[in-house]
C-alpha cells in the first residue's frame, strides 16, 4: 500500500553529496587515515572562515572543552561557573579536570548566562567561567568579560552551537582564553563526531596539540616523515588521545566549502519562521538582540506562561508536551531545546540541586520547543510545520484551560 501521508520532517539534516564521498575515498586511497594532512587542512579552512588565529581539531567539542579548561590551568579545588541550561558535556568537562562546576541560571529570554549571574555564583575558589553560546546566539560577552577581568576569572567559551555566530561583528571562540566548537550532526556542519579548540594564544595551541596526542612533543605525521632519532617521540606530560582522523577531517573540509550557503539558508529560514510565528498566541520565538548575529544552530521557541513560578512552568510544560506529541504523530520532529543540567540525576544527587533552584534553566528545560530547521528545507515543509504547530497549540491551550 502506498503511504499517502506527507513525508516526515526531521529536526535537522546533514548536507552530504559527492564532495564528501570523494574526499573520504581519496583519504582511503592515500593510506594515511589518522590525524595528518587533512586535519591540518581542516584547521586552516576553519581559521580562514572564522578569522580565529589558532584552531586545534579534536574528537568532539567535549574533548575540546577539556583541552580549553586545561589550557586555562583549571584543576582540582577550582570552581568553574557553567550555565545550568546547556548540554551536559559543558559541566562534565569541568569534572574531567577535577574541578567543580557551579551551575548558574540563564535568562529565559536568551537562554544564556548573564554577568549578574556570574557575579552571584562567584566564590574565592572560582577559577573560570564558561559562557555557552546556546543554539547559536552569543552570550553577552561584553559584560561577562568585564566581570571576568574584574574578578580575575579565565573565560572558556562553549561554542559548540556557534559556528557562524558573531558578537559585535566578531566571530565567537576567542573572546576569552579559548573556546570549543562541535561537528556533531546536530550542528551546522558535521564530521560525524569532531570538535575544534580555538585560542588566540600560540603557546596554548601548541600545548593543546601535544595534549591531544598523548602528550607527544612531535606529531605522529611529522615523526613519520622524519628519520633516525627523530622517530622517537618525547612525552613530557600525560596527554590524551583526542585526535581527529583524516577521514573525518576530509569530510570537514568538504563541509566547510558548503558552510556559507548552509548558514545563509538556515538564517533565512529562521527569519521566515520569525515572520510566520509573529503574533502567535502562547509562543515566544527566539530573539536576536542588537549587536548579535544568531547562527540558528537550532530555532528554539518558548511556551509563554504567566510568570515562571513552579505551577506556571508545570502548566506550560503540559501544553508543550502535548504539542510535541501531536506533531510527532504527524511525523514532524520537534525537541526540547536542551536540558537543565542541575535537574539531571547525577548533578541533582551530587550537588543537591532542586529544579526550582535555577528557575530560568528549569523553564528552558520544561518550556522550550525546537522546530525543524535545515539547509534545503522547502517553503512547503516550513508552512506545514507552522500550520500544524498553531493548530496543536490552540488545542493544547484549550485542554489546559479546561483543567
Ligand atoms: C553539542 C554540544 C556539546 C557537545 O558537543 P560534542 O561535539 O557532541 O562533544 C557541548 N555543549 C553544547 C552547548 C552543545 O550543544
Amino acid at each position: 500500500m502506498t503511504d499517502h501521508r506527507p513525508p516526515p520532517i526531521p529536526i535537522t539534516r546533514a548536507i552530504f553529496d559527492e564532495a564528501e564521498a570523494q574526499a573520504v575515498a581519496a583519504v582511503l586511497a592515500s593510506g594515511w587515515v589518522v590525524q595528518g594532512p587533512q586535519v591540518a587542512a581542516f584547521e586552516d579552512g576553519f581559521r580562514h572562515f572564522t578569522g580565529l588565529p589558532e584552531a586545534v581539531a579534536c574528537t568532539s567539542c567535549t574533548t575540546g572543552l577539556h583541552l580549553a579548561l586545561l589550557a586555562e590551568g583549571v584543576g582540582p579545588g577550582d570552581e568553574v561557573i557553567v550555565p545550568a541550561f546547556t548540554w551536559v558535556a559543558s559541566a562534565n568537562a569541568v569534572i574531567y579536570c577535577g574541578a567543580t562546576p557551579v551551575l548558574a541560571d540563564v535568562s529565559p529570554v536568551t537562554f544564556n548566562i548573564t554577568a549578574e549571574e556570574v557575579e552571584r555564583r562567584r566564590t574565592p575558589r572560582t577559577r573560570a567561567v564558561m559562557p555557552v553560546h546556546l543554539f547559536g546566539l552569543a552570550a553577552e560577552m561584553g559584560s561577562i568579560l568585564d566581570v571576568a577581568r574584574r574578578r580575575s576569572l579565565a573565560v572558556v567559551e562553549d561554542a559548540a552551537c556557534a559556528l557562524g555566530t558573531l558578537y559585535c561583528g566578531r566571530h565567537v571562540g576567542t573572546f576569552g582564553g579559548g573556546g570549543a566548537f562541535s561537528f556533531h550532526p546536530r550542528k551546522a556542519i558535521t564530521t560525524g563526531e569532531g570538535g575544534m579548540y580555538t585560542t588566540s594564544d600560540p603557546g596554548k595551541a601548541r600545548r593543546a596539540r601535544s595534549l591531544r596526542d598523548h602528550g607527544a612533543s612531535k606529531s605522529d605525521h611529522a615523526r613519520h616523515g622524519a628519520r633516525g632519532a627523530a622517530l622517537l617521540p618525547v612525552f613530557d606530560k600525560v596527554g590524551y588521545n583526542y585526535r581527529m582522523t583524516d577521514l573525518q577531517a576530509a569530510v570537514g573540509v568538504a563541509q566547510l566549502g558548503k558552510l556559507p550557503g548552509i548558514l545563509a539558508d538556515r538564517i533565512a529560514r529562521a527569519k521566515r519562521y520569525d515572520v510566520l510565528l509573529a503574533g502567535v498566541a502562547g509562543l515566544i520565538p527566539p530573539i536576536e538582540p542588537e549587536g548579535h548575529r544568531h547562527s540558528y544552530q537550532s530555532y528554539v521557541c518558548r511556551l509563554e506562561t504567566d510568570g515562571l513560578d513552579e505551577a506556571e512552568i508545570a502548566r506550560g510544560n503540559a501544553v508543550r508536551n502535548q504539542v510535541m506529541h501531536a506533531l510527532e504523530e504527524e511525523r514532524i520532529a520537534t525537541r526540547q531545546g536542551t536540558h537543565a543540567v542541575h535537574a539531571l540525576d547525577y548533578y541533582a544527587r551530587t550537588f543537591g540541586y532542586r529544579p526550582m533552584d535555577l528557575p530560568g534553566a528549569w523553564a528552558g528545560d520544561q518550556l522550550s520547543l525546537t522546530l525543524p530547521l535545515y539547509a534545503g528545507m522547502t517553503d512547503e515543509e516550513q508552512d506545514r510545520v507552522v500550520e500544524r504547530l498553531i493548530h496543536h497549540l490552540t488545542q493544547a491551550f484549550r485542554t489546559a484551560d479546561a483543567r
